[in-house]
């Protein structure tokens, strides 16, 4: 297939590509949607599955409230079943300083008429009946926030695109983007030239790869987030997420995906050095966090294999075990009732974090019809209704109902000099 043409062609099905691909559809706008690898394949079905207005950068707030009253309606509006469980956030303090530090978040919240309070460790307790940590000193709790199933999503919304017509083409890598006179026209694929009035780039971590030759600065670094699942537990967990010593999520199928939490990891490559200077500012708030490591990942794109967009169809980092069992271990202290557990399997992703913590969303400004939402920072699958549904707006020029200039997409600008920048 060669030069075919859309009204709309999105790169990227990750959850942010998929939600935009079903709202413009649904709009009854021609859509084609490129993915290198399969949709949903990276970040957006390899997450914990949070769907959280707790603790969000006041910014993001107004979003993720209509996030949520959106994802109340999903299942029905996609036509099938996400897991979706509204049951709450639950974020454990095992001292008094983090306790006052959870409480410093409950006036933004209610700012936003958000239902946020401090739980005490009796109440805890309560909601969750077979935890047994008498280290708990209580928690914060917001019951409206809730979980779904990051494998179904995603798919879920480019299935119920490709029903409203959008087109999806799945293992078709975008090499470049095409534009004239400032305008973005066409996307150069695996099965050719695209033409499009607009383009919109949804990649995830790869992003500042796929922009950079377009002169554009998207100062985003890799973290990888760990995750490993376990055996069926005879126990319940109530289905909401939980930030203690460990993070965890009960599935519908009695399983518990289980992550080392407030612990990330920073593989560098060669971007480490490109744009790890954006970061130096807000370094010393994660300081500890974070463990570094020099290996496979800096020789990998030494050789350039992050340069191309069809080495790695699916990012597939290897997680990190020996965290994951220390975790494991943790959480069954904390539920003996559990009994033995066991880890049927673990992963890892890269999530694309940007240094002040927000995404980027919007029109790209200096490139008429250029649109990105990405840089979601660790908690985008939440906000995958709301962008999907902004980002059709956006694009078909309706208002969006929201104040998008904190995710402006020059707020890091600094044009970067290419030989392609410097001929367009
Ligand atoms: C371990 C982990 C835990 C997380 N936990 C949570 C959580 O609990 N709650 C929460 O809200 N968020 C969480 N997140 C973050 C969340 O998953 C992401 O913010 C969100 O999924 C981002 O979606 P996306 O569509 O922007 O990116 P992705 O899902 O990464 O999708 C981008 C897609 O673009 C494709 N692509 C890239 N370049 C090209 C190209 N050139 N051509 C074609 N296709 C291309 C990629 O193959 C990929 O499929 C977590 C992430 C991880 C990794």
């Amino acid at each position: 297939m060669s030069d075919c043409s859309f009204e709309v062609a999105i790169v990227g099905g990750g959850i942010m590509g998929a939600a935009t691909a079903y709202n413009l559809a649904k709009a009854g706008v021609s859509v084609g949607l490129f993915e290198k690898g399969r949709v949903g394949g990276e970040q957006s079905s390899r997450n914990w599955g949070a769907v959280r207005q707790q603790e969000r950068d006041p910014a993001e707030l107004p979003l993720m409230l209509e996030s949520v009253r959106l994802w109340t309606g999903l299942e029905e509006e996609l036509g099938t079943g996400l897991d979706w469980y509204q049951r709450g956030h639950l974020s454990l303090a095992y001292d008094e300083k983090t306790g006052a530090e959870f409480e410093k978040w409950i006036p933004i919240g209610r700012e936003h008429g958000l239902d946020t309070r401090m739980l005490s460790s009796k109440e805890v307790h309560d909601l969750l009946p077979h935890y047994r940590d008498s280290d708990c000193r209580g928690g914060l709790f917001t019951s409206s926030d809730g979980c779904a199933e990051p494998e179904k999503v995603a798919v879920a919304f480019a299935r119920a695109a490709s029903a409203r017509g959008a087109e999806i083409f799945e293992l078709t890598s975008v090499s470049s983007i095409e534009s004239q006179n400032g305008d973005a026209c066409a996307l150069w694929t695996e099965q050719g030239r695209m033409r499009a009035n607009t383009i919109v780039v949804t990649t995830g971590a790869w992003t500042s790869r796929l922009l950079k030759p377009l002169g554009i600065r998207h100062p985003s670094l890799w973290i990888r987030g760990n995750v490993a699942r376990t055996n069926v537990l005879p126990i319940e967990i109530r289905k909401l997420v939980a930030w203690g010593k460990t993070a965890y999520r009960q599935r519908s199928d009695g399983r518990v995906n289980i992550a080392a939490a407030r612990r990330a990891f920073h593989d560098l490559t060669t971007d480490s050095f490109v744009y790890g200077p954006a970061f130096l500012p807000v370094a010393r708030d994660y300081w500890g966090r974070f463990r570094f490591s020099v290996g496979r990942h800096m020789v990998r794109s030494l050789m350039g294999e992050f340069a191309d967009f069809t080495t790695h169809r699916t990012l597939d980092p290897t997680p990190e075990w020996k965290v994951l069992e220390q975790a494991a271990k943790l959480f069954a202290q904390e539920y003996p009732e559990a009994g033995p557990i066991r880890l049927e399997r673990g992963w890892a992703g890269f999530m694309d974090f940007m240094p002040d913590n927000l995404p980027v969303v919007g029109e790209i400004p200096g490139h008429r019809g250029l649109f990105m939402a990405a840089g979601f920072s660790g908690a985008g699958f939440g906000m995958g209704p709301v962008i999907g549904r902004i980002m059709a707006d956006l694009i078909q020029g309706n208002p969006t109902g929201h104040d998008l200039r904190p995710f402006s997409p020059n707020r890091f600008s600094k044009r970067i000099r290419t030989r392609e920048s410097e001929h367009a």
